[in-house]
């Protein structure tokens, strides 16, 4: 009886699950193809062209958060996710939190604001940046999500014998029903599932950051009262001994005037992608080549010694972008050569870096993320 009733519970979830994905699909696609589609009107202003491309923007980011989601609780499950220890700045991170989401909590009339519990020379971890940011991300969305106007605190303290940082995220939203405050964090489970009050999200955020803090040897739960608002904790190793040196991004904020001397090389065999590639990259090229498979990019390397930097996809006809740069690379070292790829998995930078690639930008990519790197390699800026 007991395994009869645990096997209906797991297909009754399992459902809730396709219906809840193809939900969460479906509904940025819908702002997708139907704004892309209203923006064909001549008669539109250009504030209401901006805004139809503003949405469109929005629901992409959002379709590309749930594939990210189902792809981490993938990993996660299949126990393919690895954690890479580095320096993690505790401050820095908390505020890289609060100016990405500051907009949105103004939007939403929240007053969002962070406590530091360290001056930032303390404040150092070695951890795995990726999980702990994406850990805190995953919080204050859920926060922002289910909080209308009122406050949101985060920030972190250390506890008596210096061993451990407990971090918060407090808010003053709907709050969590007692009888729901364990099951939150088991995957595909939403807090309000039941009463099917629609909220967006694939209810997977707290179950990979739950499965993200045992990784990195920490604890999490909630405290919460329904109408008054929850707080979220969890704790990290405090392991702030042997730390030297930090590696910080730097962001490019004022945009100066570009140097436009770059001869540059795309390889990609995608139609869409090779044109959005071609505009962004417009503005450093002085010339720009492209090519659709890897055989043809090793030529392209051999014909044109003067080629400055290389976009390299990965998955391509003929040869694949790792084999095609270990080829380069033969014949030219001083090449800068940039992986861009569409599978974005763990290993995916190792890979390419081994294969001779300075550096890797994972598809969809961003203009401002492209600019970074470029400049990184190059000094395209005027002085
Ligand atoms: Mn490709």
């Amino acid at each position: 009886m007991e395994a009869k009733e645990k096997a209906e519970e797991s297909d009754c979830l399992k459902s809730a699950f396709l219906a809840n994905m193809s939900h969460e699909i479906r509904t940025p696609m819908n702002g997708i193809l139907g704004f892309a589609s209203l923006l064909k009107d001549l008669d539109l202003d250009s504030d209401q062209q901006q805004e139809y491309i503003k949405i469109i923007e929005v629901s992409g980011y959002r379709m590309l958060n749930i594939i990210n989601n189902i792809v981490d609780i993938s990993k996660i499950e299949s126990g393919q996710m690895n954690i890479s220890l580095s320096t993690v700045s505790i401050n820095n991170q908390l505020r890289n939190c609060f100016s990405f989401f500051e907009p949105e909590a103004k939007q939403k009339g929240i007053e969002l604001s962070f406590v530091k519990g360290l001056p930032d020379k303390e404040a150092l971890i070695e951890t795995d940046n990726d999980k702990f940011y994406g850990i805190f991300t995953n919080l204050i969305k859920n926060a922002i999500k289910y909080t209308k106007g009122g406050k949101i605190e985060f920030g972190y303290g250390i506890n008596e014998s210096k061993s451990e940082l407990e971090f918060y995220v407090k808010d003053t939203g709907i709050g969590i029903p007692k009888n729901r405050q364990v099951a939150i964090f088991e995957r595909f489970i939403q807090a309000d599932i039941e009463d099917k009050m629609a909220q967006q999200g694939a209810g997977l955020g707290l179950a990979i950051s739950r499965a993200y803090i045992d990784m990195l040897e920490g604890e999490l739960w909630v405290e919460s009262e329904v109408n008054v608002g929850s707080t979220f904790y969890f704790t990290l190793p405090y392991n702030n001994n042997e730390i030297s040196e930090i590696v910080s991004y730097v962001s490019i904020k004022d945009k100066q005037e570009r140097v436009k001397n770059l001869k540059i090389l795309i390889v990609e065999d995608d139609e869409v992608s090779n044109q959005l590639l071609k505009i962004m990259l417009s503005v450093f090229g002085e010339e720009i080549i492209s090519v659709k498979n890897g055989l043809d990019a090793v030529d392209a390397c051999k014909n044109n010694s003067d080629i400055d930097l290389v976009l390299m996809d990965i998955q391509l006809p003929k040869m694949n972008g790792y084999e095609a740069t270990k080829q380069i690379r033969e014949f030219n070292k001083e090449v800068i050569i940039i992986a861009q790829t569409g599978i974005a998995l763990t290993g995916d930078r190792e890979k390419s870096i081994t294969a001779g690639c300075n550096d890797y930008i994972s598809k969809p990519i961003r203009d401002d993320e492209l600019e970074f790197l470029i400049q990184k390699h190059f000094n395209i800026y005027k002085i």
